[in-house]
């Protein structure tokens, strides 16, 4: 029986990328989007054209009862939910002590309540299963911290702390947590990085590059696949030798 991925975030960039390739591993795919639903109907028109399967579904992920809707959307057009990738999330430059407590707000809203709130809704249909893969999109900036990124490393940190713990309590019912932390990887979220801040930030890769949405899109279908089965409570870094 086919499997079905809900991806949270999935109109554009890493997310977009992950729908992709996980609908041509043959996943039956959710599509979540906030804004773009231009673009969320597009990747959508896109794994269709390849033979796929694969809906939308709006939400902000940090409405626990939409995200619970979500859910049971994926359960309603596909019947079950097996891999959960929570991947949206949103960014924030500035120093910390120009920092509103608004934009904290709202940095934790979706980064880390919106990761809790999937996961939670998922796990109603994991658990009595005892089958289950969750994949946490965090960042190299929560592993090492950089500045003027104070409170998004904070958040991406905490995505970290979330996928350990919830690792340990997962196991014995059958389902793996894991988290990709992606060095700098071409996406809106960067359009704002000048040239020089780019080729700065590639000269600290050993490879002296920035990755692709697909190299972190690999990386979640790897860890959601048999191959990866021992594999539960890790943060993979993907970031061209960064950290
Ligand atoms: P992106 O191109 O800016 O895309 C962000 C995605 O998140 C969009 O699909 C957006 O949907 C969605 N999103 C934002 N707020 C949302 C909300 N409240 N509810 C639901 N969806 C929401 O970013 P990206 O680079 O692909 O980043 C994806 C993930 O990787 C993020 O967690 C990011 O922190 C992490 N990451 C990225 C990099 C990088 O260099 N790009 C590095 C490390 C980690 P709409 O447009 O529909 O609102």
């Amino acid at each position: 029986m086919k499997k079905t991925v809900l991806i949270t975030g999935a109109s554009r960039g890493i997310g977009a990328s992950t729908a992709e390739a996980f609908a041509a591993d043959g996943y039956s795919v959710i599509i979540n989007y906030n804004k773009s639903k231009e673009k969320a109907e597009a990747v959508k028109a896109k794994i269709l054209s390849g033979g796929g399967s694969a809906e939308i579904f709006k939400c902000d992920v940090s409405d626990e009862k939409r995200v619970r809707e979500m859910t049971a959307f994926a359960m309603e057009c596909y019947g079950s939910v097996d891999v959960l990738v929570n991947n949206a999330g949103i960014a924030h430059y500035g120093l910390f002590t120009d920092l509103k407590s608004a934009e904290w707000k709202r940095l934790c809203d979706v980064n880390i309540t919106g990761a809790l709130n999937a996961s939670k809704a998922a796990l109603e249909y994991m658990i009595p299963k005892k089958s289950g893969n969750i994949i946490n999109i965090s960042s190299v900036w929560g592993v090492s911290g950089a500045s003027c990124e104070v409170a998004y490393s904070t958040v991406k940190a905490a995505v970290i702390g979330f996928t350990k713990a919830l690792s340990k309590e997962l196991g014995l019912s059958g389902i793996r947590v894991n988290c990709i932390a992606p060095g700098v990887i071409d996406t809106d979220m960067n359009k704002n990085l000048t040239e020089d801040e780019i080729s700065f930030l590639k000269s600290r890769t050993s490879l002296n590059a920035v990755g692709i949405p697909s190299d972190i899109a690999k990386t979640a279908l790897f860890l959601a696949s048999e191959d990866a089965r021992y594999i539960t409570g890790q943060v993979i870094t993907v970031d061209g030798g960064f950290i």
